[in-house]
């Protein structure tokens, strides 16, 4: 599934109110700096030629969308920043909130800038300065074992470690929300992929004590996956994950 356009929506969530999604990466492929099994945009692929469009483009559509929705009386609520791919690793990524920043100021003020990301290119200051500057981080972190990470993630840097992403993500000092995709499965090479065993739990709680991050958020397949043999993890277990962060007051948000 790939969005067709910069600016989508908006959508109408019950736990967002009205998003309007904001697509900084191609429209015809997906180009993301991981490859998860589980992505729903399907495989980087590289010989299509990603063209990403310019900060002017992004800027422009922006307004045009909400100079729309003024005129029909809706005021979204969210402008969130996902799409086809990874939208931190568009260059002009730390002009493109700002600008954002400012049509925001301009047509729904009360509206919270939130940016999805993979967390890769935290060691760009540009990225970390344009991150800060939205209301709402929110991060990911698959597994704290390199080997289930990599599995289930598979990023285009193969050397980088479950522990790069960590350390990477103390830069927010906790200013972040902390998302993760349950799963398990068997990938196509025959290795069977469980973030959800005991080990990779201890693990990963270990992270959230780390990070204390100000909201975790875990979530289970919900479309269809580029590698068909996932098996999405029951309501009643991802409860189980989040019941001991919960016990400790921590903030926990449940997709199943
Ligand atoms: S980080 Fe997101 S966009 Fe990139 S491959 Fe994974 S799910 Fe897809």
């Amino acid at each position: 599934m790939l969005f067709p356009e910069i600016v989508y929506g908006p959508i109408h969530s019950r736990r967002l109110g009205i998003s309007l999604g904001m697509n900084l990466m191609p429209v015809n492929c997906k180009l993301c700096s991981f490859n998860c099994i589980y992505c729903e945009c399907g495989f980087n692929r590289p010989q299509l030629h990603p063209v990403l469009p310019s900060r002017e483009q992004v800027k422009d559509a922006l307004y045009a969308k909400l100079q729309q929705l003024s005129k029909e009386g809706v005021v979204p609520d969210v402008i969130t920043f996902s799409g086809n791919g990874e939208p931190t690793m568009h260059p002009e990524f730390e002009g493109i909130i700002e600008d954002t920043c400012l049509l925001r100021d301009t047509y729904c003020r009360e509206a919270k800038v939130s940016v999805l990301s993979n967390a890769t290119q935290l060691a760009r200051k540009d990225v970390v300065q344009a991150l800060n500057r939205c209301d709402n981080r929110i991060l990911k972190l698959d597994s704290a074992i390199t080997t289930t990470m990599r599995a289930i993630d598979d990023p285009v840097n193969s050397q980088l470690t479950a522990e790069d992403i960590v350390n990477l993500l103390k830069v927010f000092d906790g200013d972040f929300t902390l998302q993760t995709c349950f799963l398990r499965g068997v990938l196509p090479d025959g290795r069977v992929v469980d973030n959800t065993t005991a080990d990779e739990l201890e693990a990963w709680y270990a992270v959230v004590h780390l990070l204390h991050p100000k909201q975790v958020m875990i979530y289970v397949i919900d479309r269809a996956t580029p590698v068909k043999t996932l098996e999405k993890i029951s309501p009643e277990q991802m409860q189980q994950i989040a019941d001991p962060l919960l016990a400790e007051g921590i903030h926990v948000q449940i997709s199943a």
